[in-house]
Order: C-alpha cells, then structure tokens, then sequence
C-alpha cells in the first residue's frame, strides 16, 4: 500500500510539472523570452476572493510559482503574505488580520 501511495504521488508531481511547462509553453511571447536569456518576467494576477498568483520566468524558464493571500492589521498597518487563508492576530496590536 505505501508503495503504491508512493507511486501515485510521484506520477502527480511529474504530470503537475508538465501542464505547467506545456502552459508556459503556450504564453503569448514566451519566444521571445526563451530567445533572451536575461529576460526577467514577472505576472501577478489577483483573483475576486484576493488572492494573487505569482509566476516568475527568468531566461525562460520558471523559477518560483506562489499562490498568496495578502493580509494587513488595521491598527498598525503590517502586511503579511500567506499561502492558505489563516486566522493570525497581530502581535504588536492584538487585532486580528484582515483580507487586504
Ligand atoms: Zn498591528
């Protein structure tokens, strides 16, 4: 059984890592990114909840993906980023954190 669970996990990392190179692949001007190799591209799209995407290419290739939600405390003004929503409360002011 854990092997087979091992298995299975390892054909989902290898197939994710595809779909993300075939879709990067079909970008508008990933050509010429790939061709210019000093080229640094970064795009951040926000979803309606607030949530922000963001995918680095550099030399055309991918080099960090990070799924984000951005949260400020209200009363100091503090932004933190995390990677699934949260309930943090502030240390400094002991309020917690809003969906910025
Ligand atoms: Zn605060």
């Amino acid at each position: 059984m854990d092997i087979e669970k091992d298995k299975r996990y390892g054909w989902s990392v290898t197939a994710l890592t595809d779909d993300t190179a075939a879709w990067l692949a079909e970008q508008p001007g990933m050509a010429d990114i790939t061709a210019s190799r000093q080229t640094l591209l970064e795009v951040t799209t926000t979803s309606d909840d607030g949530s922000e995407e963001t995918t680095t290419v550099k030399g055309g290739r991918q080099t960090s993906k990070n799924l984000s939600i951005k949260y400020i405390c209200p009363k100091c003004g503090t932004i933190i980023r995390a990677t699934r929503e949260v309930n943090v409360v502030c240390g400094d002011c002991g309020v917690p954190f809003e969906r910025a």
